[in-house]
């Protein structure tokens, strides 16, 4: 496969993980301009692009790249002004003296997370926004930063995609290492976890494994929602919970959903989880969007007016990831253009991210969609595997994301708790299906109208 093969191949699957809008903003304009052994050199339009790709895909990239050519290492972002690129000789313009500007601090792989503790330092409480949504974490967070092991023990945080987990409980981290220099803290996603585990069976060296998660002081684990249908590494993680939670060893866990709704989750697990304290991040409200957003623009050198802020926090809606998507869209725009944007402009901008009102359009939208295939309402949401049912739950799903741009993620979990591959596969399925099936077309027209 050549460069350019290579990187439509990526560009394909990585539009299917992120947002129109991001994927638009960001991804428009960049190419490969050189694999250097290894190391792909991607060039793209200009500064903030490079920064944006960096600091916010850059695990993305990098994942995909190495997903479709395991020999690559690493990823850099060059400044590529397209006119320059070719000159005679087809080398990449050192002749007319211009030199893409290379970023020098740019690590080969992800170093701007810590070895030791696995935590990325850009996570802190400095730019953390606490409102209502939050609020309680938080305290529970300072407590915990205060005494780590001793109150709220074990700290269970869940609530939707986007809203602050992984930077809450990456936030307690860095801050208890500063605070505790002593205390040895350790982050890990639940599937890393798993994936150490397995590694460690397969080395025959399970004591090696239960040796170095039992010398932590404060355990992180994130997404612990994944450990469905793993039942080894439960059994793992119980006994490793009780080891550390005998020694007053402080242990974090985040998730999607409250320790009682995690599919397969043992029972002596679940009321371990929840033993300690359980709280939940909920969508910030509008005064929280306010101050997020104003947040976000204080970071960056862009003028933004009153009206704009109320105007994004408006229409903007909860999943803070999407909001800094869209804001950084305005920031561009805004940077590339050298002035504050209008109101309309704004509008204008940010048209595609903007999403209906989602509990009642996804509850609508189902209803519509049942009603139209003759099934009940409930159907959609239960796992039922029945022929029928698959498909109007597919079409739900295929319109859930083509006409209301809501997140794969999102959609699977109001539809029943699916994941979110389910999900993609089913908009993809529909998506192709409709290429030669007139009557599904037609079947989503009647929805569409119904919908109206
Ligand atoms: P989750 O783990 O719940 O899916 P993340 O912690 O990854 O969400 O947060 C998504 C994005 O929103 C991150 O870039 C994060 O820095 C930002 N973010 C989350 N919560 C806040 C907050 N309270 N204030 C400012 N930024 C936030
Ligand atoms: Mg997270």
């Amino acid at each position: 496969m050549d460069t350019k093969e290579l990187w439509n191949k990526c560009l394909s699957e990585i539009e299917l993980n992120i947002s129109k809008a991001n994927f638009t903003t960001w991804f428009k304009n960049t190419s490969i301009l050189k694999d250097d052994a290894g190391v792909i050199q991607v060039g793209v339009p200009n500064e903030f692009v490079k920064d944006w790709l960096y600091n916010k895909f850059h695990k993305l990239i990098l994942k995909t790249l190495i997903g479709n050519d395991e020999h690559i290492r690493g990823v850099e972002y060059i400044i590529n002004k397209q006119e320059q690129r070719h000159d005679q000789d087809g080398t990449t313009g050192d002749r007319l003296g211009i030199r893409p500007t290379i970023n020098k601090e740019l690590p080969l792989n992800d170093l701007y997370i810590n070895k030791d503790d696995n935590l990325n330092p850009k996570y802190n409480f400095n730019s953390f926004v606490v409102g209502p949504f939050n609020e309680l974490a938080y305290a529970v967070a300072q407590a915990i930063i205060t005494n780590p092991g001793q109150n709220y023990n074990p700290f269970f945080v869940y609530g939707g995609t986007g809203l602050g987990k992984t930077h809450m409980i990456q936030a307690i981290g860095n801050t208890i290492k500063v605070k505790h220099p002593e205390k040895k803290v350790y982050y890990v996603s639940l599937e890393r976890f798993a994936i150490d585990y397995i590694n460690s069976i397969q080395n025959k060296n399970p004591n090696s494994f239960k040796e170095k998660y039992r010398k932590y002081d404060v355990i992180i684990m994130d997404d612990i929602q994944f450990i469905s249908g793993k039942d080894k590494t439960q059994e793992e993680l119980f006994h490793l919970f009780n080891t550390l939670y005998e020694n007053n060893k402080q242990i974090i866990f985040s998730s999607d959903k409250h320790p009682n709704f995690i599919q397969g989750l043992e029972d002596r697990l679940q009321s371990r989880f929840a033993s300690g304290m359980t709280v939940q991040i909920v969508e910030p409200d509008y005064e929280s969007r306010v101050a997020i957003i104003k947040a976000k623009f204080e970071s960056t050198n862009c003028i933004i007016e009153p009206e704009v802020i109320a105007s994004l926090a408006e229409s903007l809606n909860g999943n803070i990831r999407e909001l800094e998507g869209s804001l950084n869209t305005v920031i561009c725009q805004s940077q590339l253009k050298n002035k504050a944007l209008s109101l309309s402009e704004v509008k204008i901008l940010i048209k595609n991210n903007i999403r209906p009102k989602k509990n009642v359009a996804i509850k609508d939208i189902v209803k519509v969609v049942a009603e139209q295939y003759g099934i009940s309402e409930d159907a959609i949401y239960e796992k039922t595997r029945r022929k029928e049912i698959v498909r109007a739950r597919q079409v739900a799903m295929y319109i859930l994301r083509e006409d209301f741009n809501i997140s794969y993620p999102l959609i699977g979990q109001k539809l029943g708790d699916r994941d979110h591959t389910t999900v993609i596969h089913s908009h993809l399925k529909i998506k192709d299906d409709l290429k030669t099936d007139p009557s599904l077309l037609q079947e989503i027209e009647k929805i569409r109208i119904m919908l109206k």
